[in-house]
């Protein structure tokens, strides 16, 4: 019988919850589900309110009564922010959170590289912005509550998978025993360790780096402002690298890597924890300065993926498909894209919107982007901490150049984790002009966020649906694209169409927004009245035109819905 602990989980700073367990005598007979999600960390809640959003029910089955312990992922990007407004969660992010865009590596007591992501007025979020992923797991609890499809069973811990032709049959303990349900869909959101893979006798494939490094979350009073602190070599911690991050409520991440030989046990002991702070704390300048322990844990670089996020009826997202190193804020942050992708691939066919090839096309999207990331995260990690004495003399050598010359600081850049492009995707149309651009959004990419008033910006008016934006000053959109848009509402794909440029209202138009100046225009890459992109339901561009017609924008949304 599963018995999860009742105990709220200890904080200096957050009040855990513990809910109350769903019990299945207290229901009736289990109907058969259209979607379970197992888990409900950050990739299982967003699938299911992506799923919600497009109008699909889901159970949501939790192991624990509590959200996760400790800080874990505390950095949200820009995109991750774009996709959480989706969501209805970006609000309590942004008004809880730190935002911040500086990042620098510091070596021998000297900032060699001040690294500055780019932020303007056209973006409605900060480039990062820190905040405990309890309190992101509390908002996508709130927000789950709210949505009216999505049932959050607490305490409810999948321990049996058996797969069907057309449904999988599973088996749920909680702590009165166990019962089972039947689900067409399961999605495994149940995090690195995942139990699903294991029942599957599923590999991950790819590479474990060398070493061991610790995560240290300490309450102290700090006069640095929020910017990523990377201090190399230091004196107390030879050729490894320590990071640190302002967080809300006092408390300071402190990360670093342990030295060869010693064990988490070891690292985790209080007095050898406060040795190290201290040494941290003296470098910096801090020495003396009281601090008190939150919560710290050991953890290992990994960069693994499963080769396919659909077995059967199954369908794997977040740490469940992946294992990332969390060097450049990966974990998290590519659950959000994960959950965003299946959300909306897996509403289509449930919907039979679009066939089950769409799922194939996820998967193939979603590996994709864990191989690059993988490649990309692997650079970084073998930066911070080299793992031969080839790589060691590399990046000695770019420290020591570092403090006289600058055409080597860049190669300190952190390489932070960013939205993946699909470019290669099925779903891109053939004979859109794509190539003819020079300016906007490319195949694949996610939208340009544009800014309309105040407190106004484009995406806050995209997704759910497919997007069409269309540039024009006419009053109307050309009869032609308004059949080929009716047909595809007809047969129950959402779109939305966007005019964009007109000084009044354009009729066949669900919305028209001005651009008086031509910002917009230029944004996009737009030359003359009539360009349009078409956006997928998570906003990524499929098609784009410098002249649509009917029949170039129904063949993209055939190249897009595939049967
Ligand atoms: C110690 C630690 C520190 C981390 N630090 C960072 C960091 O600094 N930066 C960063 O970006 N990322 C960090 N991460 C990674 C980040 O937390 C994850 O990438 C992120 O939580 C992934 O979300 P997920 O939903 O895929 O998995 P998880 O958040 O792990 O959620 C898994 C869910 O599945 C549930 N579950 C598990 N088994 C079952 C079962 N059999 N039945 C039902 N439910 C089940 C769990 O209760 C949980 O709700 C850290 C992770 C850990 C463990």
């Amino acid at each position: 019988m599963h018995q999860p602990t009742t105990t709220p989980r200890p904080s200096i700073y957050y009040d855990y919850q513990v809910h109350a367990p769903w019990l299945p005598s207290r229901h009736a007979a289990q109907p058969r589900q259209r979607v379970v999600i197992a888990g409900a960390g950050p990739a299982g809640m967003v699938t299911a309110l992506e799923l919600a959003r497009h109008g699909v029910p889901s159970v949501v089955l939790t192991a624990e009564l509590q959200v996760s312990q400790g800080s874990r992922a505390i950095v949200f990007t820009r995109r991750s922010m774009e996709i959480l407004q989706q969501v209805g969660v970006d609000r309590p992010m942004s008004a809880h959170g730190l935002p911040w865009r500086f990042g620098n590596s510091i070596y021998r007591g000297r900032t060699v590289f001040r690294m500055e992501a780019p932020h303007d007025a056209d973006d409605r979020f900060f480039p990062m912005l820190n905040i405990q992923q309890q309190y992101l797991e509390q908002y996508l609890i709130e927000a789950c509550a709210a949505s009216g499809l999505i049932e959050l069973r607490w305490g409810n811990k999948l321990v049996g998978v058996a797969q069907q032709p057309d449904h999988v049959d599973l088996s749920i303990d909680t702590p009165e025993g166990e019962y089972t349900l039947q689900s067409d869909w399961l999605v495994a959101a149940d995090g690195g360790r995942s139990d699903i893979r294991a029942m599957l006798g599923l590999q991950l494939e790819g590479a474990s780096y060398e070493g061991l490094f610790v995560i240290a979350d300490i309450r102290i009073d700090l006069p640095f402002p929020t910017e990523r602190l990377a201090y190399f070599d230091p004196d107390w911690n030879r050729g490894n690298t320590i990071l640190m991050h302002r967080q809300p409520h006092g408390i300071w991440r402190v990360d670093y890597q342990l030295p060869p030989g010693e064990s988490p046990e070891q690292a985790l002991q209080p007095e050898s924890m406060k040795a190290r702070i201290d040494a941290q704390l003296a470098m910096i300048g801090h020495a003396g300065t009281p601090w008190e322990m939150d919560w710290c844990s050991v953890y290992s670089a990994r960069a693994l993926t499963l080769p396919d996020y659909r077995i059967g009826r199954v369908l794997f997202t977040g740490d469940a498909a992946h294992l990332l190193p969390i060097f450049g804020v990966r974990g998290a942050n590519t659950a959000f894209q994960d959950a965003q992708s299946l959300g909306w691939h897996l509403a289509f066919v449930v919907q039979g919107l679009a066939g089950e090839a769409l799922l194939a096309n996820h998967s193939a999207e979603r590996v994709g982007a864990a191989r690059e990331i993988i490649d990309e995260a692997g650079k970084s990690t073998r930066f911070m901490t080299p793992p031969t004495r080839g790589f060691r003399l590399l990046r000695d050598a770019v420290l020591s150049l570092s403090l006289s010359q600058d055409f080597v600081r860049p190669l300190f850049h952190w390489r932070t984790s960013r939205p993946h492009e699909y470019t290669q995707s099925a779903l891109n149309s053939t004979g859109d002009d794509n190539a003819l651009f020079s300016a906007g959004p490319a195949h694949g990419a996610p939208p340009q966020n544009v800014r309309l008033g105040a407190d106004e910006f484009l995406l806050d008016h995209l997704g759910g649906g497919f997007d069409l934006l269309y540039f024009t000053e006419a009053d109307a959109l050309p009869q032609p694209l308004q059949q080929v848009v009716a047909g595809v509402r007809q047969r129950g794909v959402p779109v939305r169409v966007i005019a964009v440029g007109a000084a009044q209202a354009v009729q066949g138009a669900d919305l028209t927004l001005p651009d008086a100046d031509g910002h917009f225009r230029r944004r996009y890459g737009i030359r003359a009245s009539g360009g349009a992109y078409l956006l997928r339901p998570d906003q990524h561009v499929c098609a784009r035109w410098l002249t649509l017609d009917a029949t170039r924008l129904a063949a993209a949304f055939a190249q897009a819905l595939p049967q």
